[in-house]
């Protein structure tokens, strides 16, 4: 069955704004689908989806008439649907992971970076270097510490985004969003119930203010517990002394 990728964008960039309200506010979301990118400016990426606090520019022409000035942008791979008939999967699976992109925007101190210093040469070379970079295999200070830009400040966020989205009718699994063996972490329902109550207590509160709440102590401890086994189990090589 065909499905309506500019439609499940639109949800996307709409269930944004639904779970940060006071956060996003009325600046755009922009979801892009990977298919409308050229090659060299992530076309070619070959994880689930993306985002960077100045996408929207370097995807200014992609966004073409639906410009609507500076905001978040994340960019999420449709061709993964391609293979799957069934319409309902394909919605909570592009949710899952535009949920798990906004993470990474309020994980940020601000949704976007204000990048008015740059030229707009400036400006596209960082764009190429951004598709490059989303084109690549993961780096070697991914390898050495797969947690690096999914760490307890992001999790933290993603928890809550699903807590949320799971009271608009969008159940998802915490293990689509964060933690768990890809980013050498417990498992993120782990994560889940050692953030107790936390989503429910601050499910009125910005994301700003969540950041800048003292992190529950069992969240901290799984935390701090992981990261010291993993760099127990896997040391680095001293060969750059
Ligand atoms: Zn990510």
């Amino acid at each position: 069955m065909a499905t309506d990728v500019a439609a499940l964008c639109e949800r996307a960039s709409e269930l944004c704004h639904a779970l940060a309200p006071i956060d996003l506010a009325d600046m755009p979301v922009y979801v892009l689908p990977q298919s409308r990118l050229p090659a060299d400016l992530g076309g070619a990426a070959i994880c689930d989806g993306f985002t960077q606090d100045t996408l929207d520019l370097y995807l200014r022409d992609v966004i073409g008439a639906g410009w609507r000035g500076r905001g978040p942008c994340m960019v999420i791979r449709d061709a993964a649907f391609a293979g799957c008939a069934e319409p309902r999967a394909i919605e909570l699976t592009f949710l899952a992971i535009a949920i798990h992109e906004l993470a990474h925007v309020l994980e940020r101190d601000q949704p976007f970076r204000d990048r008015s210093d740059l030229t707009s040469e400036a400006i596209q070379q960082q764009a190429l270097a951004n598709g490059r970079q989303v084109a690549s295999e993961p780096s070697q200070a991914q390898r050495d510490q797969p947690w690096i830009y999914h760490n307890a400040r992001f999790s933290r966020v993603a928890i809550h985004l699903r807590h949320r989205a799971g009271l608009l009718g969008v159940p998802v699994s915490a293990a689509l969003l964060c933690a768990g063996p890809a980013y050498g972490l417990s498992p993120a329902s782990e994560y889940v119930k050692a953030l107790g109550d936390e989503p429910a207590r601050l499910l009125g509160d910005s994301f700003r203010t969540i950041r800048q709440s003292q992190v529950p102590d069992p969240f901290f401890r799984l935390w701090t517990a992981d990261v010291a086994a993993w760099l127990d189990q896997h040391p680095v090589p001293k060969e750059a002394a």
